[in-house]
């Protein structure tokens, strides 16, 4: 059975792993490097990506991380999820480390005051109908390499894209029973 493990010493995990099992995989919080070692593909939540990044070095998370990425397991990052993904991070903290491998920029907390939080639909490429996408101070991507693509956009910026075994999205499909943007990250992983 195909096993997807969700990043767990912070953020919403839990909404992940029941938007997993809701579509008939196993979903398994991965703590520790070999619970990461039974993972067919893998979810970065939303969370505080300092923190996350903070407690994934000290768990000894980071490198291993780095490894199954670059090495090509299929990755989802929702939000934090996605700054962790991000080769380049503006408006981080000071050293904020990534695990990276999406070759874009992008700013954290990047809608500012006003629309700190709010919900939209979203054009999706290759979704027939628009996804509901809710914002948490979320990032947007600035910057995309050639290799980058770009599946939908909100106030003018990416806030999905792809590139091979990356998937990454601003916005949170995972606390509002959109299970589409799952479903592609399954479709990704080996059966
Ligand atoms: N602002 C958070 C960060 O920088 C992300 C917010 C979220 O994941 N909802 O990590």
């Amino acid at each position: 059975m195909t096993t997807i493990g969700v990043f767990a010493l912070q953020g919403d995990v839990r909404e992940h792993l029941h938007t997993l099992e809701s579509l008939g995989v196993r979903a398994l919080g991965i703590r520790r490097p070999s619970e990461l070692d039974d993972c067919d593909a893998l979810v970065l939540p939303g969370g505080e990506s300092t923190t996350m990044a903070k407690l994934a070095r000290t768990f000894e998370l980071l490198e291993p991380l780095r490894e199954r990425v670059r090495g090509g397991m299929p990755v989802l990052g929702t939000c934090a999820g996605m700054i962790l993904l991000a080769d380049r991070v503006l408006d981080g903290a000071e050293g904020q480390e990534t695990i990276g491998g999406l070759d874009a920029t992008v700013r954290r907390n990047a809608f500012g005051r006003q629309v700190d939080s709010f919900e939209t639909d979203l054009d999706f490429a290759g979704l027939d109908d628009p996804v509901h996408a809710v914002f948490i101070r979320a990032p947007w991507v600035e910057e995309v390499g050639p290799g980058v693509e770009v599946l939908a956009t909100a106030h003018d910026h990416p806030v999905a894209v792809r590139q091979g075994n990356i998937l990454a999205t601003s916005f949170h499909p995972e606390v509002n029973g959109e299970d589409r943007v799952h479903r592609l990250l399954l479709d990704m992983a080996p059966r």
